[in-house]
């Protein structure tokens, strides 16, 4: 987090905000300010050298009227609880934006994965699994990668859930690998939805898509697999970063070699061809598209003047403060926000879920061309709603996510 906003803050001014605009419910504005359930576990775990370390665990589950609770697990030094509440309630607006049958939920361990070896991440995972087991679910709350887990942590849990239960639930978790009942194509799906989105506004603003040139915050999973979809659609990826430094080539750098430097360092700085430059210069670099792609509060009050982007397509949750998002629409900037762009993630997890559930599997084609027309459908509805009201697409989006879940609550109404 820069700068020291609080994202929960920021997510009930949000609210606020759309409330307002939208004359939402001030009953259903009040419950989506709230998570409903919280859940904070200390969990002992055997360190390979033989120490016992306590690590503090988090599950928000925010929201359930639309369908089970849903959310990534993310893996972390600096996760506190605000963050995790921020991340569930932006989980639960994003299956709404994209209008799949699930609510929102989110997780984190306050941990440092990069200094953790494999079999104490392993022991990590298991015993957090085994703290949480009876508010996790298939049905109830099913968890997926973020920011520090991937597919051996998903195999991990639904192994931990199904032998506790004594058979196998492939449908605890998204995002696993693929023989064990993971989706074809949910690997890239978060980064190819991003991708997709800034098509979209490139076609909208006129942008031709053919040259323009990219630069992205963050290369993990979400920051490598939108530099290569880009990269497949013509684009020019000039800059990239990542916690070590940033890293500018005018004449394009190739995002699989990027990939398989920073496998083989640790890192993109230091790839060959490129210059390097200080890390968060990479916002304000002159280029076409910018992708935040790694943590919250990247683009701040005190740094959105100075980005040159026509169009900003948001990899990561929460890279931009409302502040930040409100001078971005002034200055004519084209934001597509976190709860659109990356939506393809959560879309493809629930595609896998389906799947699981039927037991059955979809080719790469068929989920890629499914998730494109959910990303269409979902990219014109939201920009429809922003043209009828002159909102940016950060408001027209909440705006669509919240009438989803006050029509979903008022006909649920409130137990007792
Ligand atoms: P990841 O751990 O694979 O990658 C995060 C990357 O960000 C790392 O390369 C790290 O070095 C880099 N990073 C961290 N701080 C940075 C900084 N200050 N400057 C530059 N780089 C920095 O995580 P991920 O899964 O790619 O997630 C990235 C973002 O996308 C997160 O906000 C996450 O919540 C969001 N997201 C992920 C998914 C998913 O499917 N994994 C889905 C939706 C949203």
């Amino acid at each position: 987090m820069y700068d020291n906003v609080n994202p929960f803050e920021e997510v009930k001014k949000q609210i606020n905000i759309v409330r307002e605009k939208a004359d939402i419910d001030s009953t259903v504005a009040d419950q989506l300010k709230h998570p409903r359930q919280i859940i904070t576990v200390s969990i002992p775990i055997k360190m390979d050298n033989d120490d016992l370390k306590i690590f503090t665990g988090y599950r928000v589950q925010y929201n359930m009227w639309r369908g089970p609770y849903k959310g990534g697990i993310r893996y972390h030094p600096s996760v506190e609880l605000d963050e995790v509440k921020a991340l569930a309630a932006w989980m639960t607006f994003k299956t709404s934006v994209v209008d799949i049958p699930y609510g929102g939920a989110k997780g984190g361990i306050v941990c440092d994965p990069k200094t953790m070896s494999c079999t104490e991440l392993e022991r990590l995972t298991r015993r957090y699994t085994s703290m949480i087991m009876d508010v996790i679910g298939p049905f109830k709350d099913v968890p997926a990668p973020d920011v520090g887990t991937d597919s051996q942590t998903m195999a991990w849990i639904m192994d931990t859930y199904s032998s506790i239960k004594g058979y196998s639930i492939p449908e605890i978790v998204t995002g696993k690998p693929i023989n064990l009942g993971g989706s074809q194509g949910r690997e890239g799906a978060t980064g190819l939805s991003v991708a997709i989105c800034a098509r979209i506004a490139a076609n909208k603003i006129g942008l031709k898509l053919s040259g323009a040139r990219v630069a992205v915050q963050g290369y993990g999973k979400v920051g490598y697999a939108t530099a290569k979809s880009l990269n497949e659609m013509g684009c020019k990826i000039i800059a990239l970063s990542d916690t070590k430094g940033c890293i500018v080539n005018q004449k394009g750098i190739d995002p699989q070699k990027a990939k398989e430097f920073k496998n083989k360092t640790g890192s993109i700085y230091g790839l060959e061809g490129c210059n390097k430059i200080p890390l968060n210069d990479l916002l304000e670099i002159d280029c076409d598209i910018l992708v935040p792609a790694a943590l919250e509060n990247s683009i701040t009050e005190n740094n959105c003047d100075k980005i040159k982007a026509k169009i900003i397509s948001e990899g990561a949750n929460g890279p931009t403060t409302p502040k930040a998002d409100e001078t971005l629409f002034e200055k004519g900037v084209f934001v597509v926000p976190d709860v659109l762009a990356n939506a393809g993630g959560v879309t493809v997890s629930y595609f896998e879920w389906v799947q699981n559930l039927n037991r059955d599997r979809w080719s790469l084609a068929e989920v890629n061309k499914r998730l494109e027309e959910r990303m269409i459908n979902s990219f014109e509805e939201v920009h429809a709603f922003s043209e009828q009201m002159n909102a940016s697409m950060r408001t027209a989006a909440y705006v669509l996510a919240l009438k989803r879940l006050e029509e979903a609550h008022l006909k649920l109404g409130l137990f007792p």
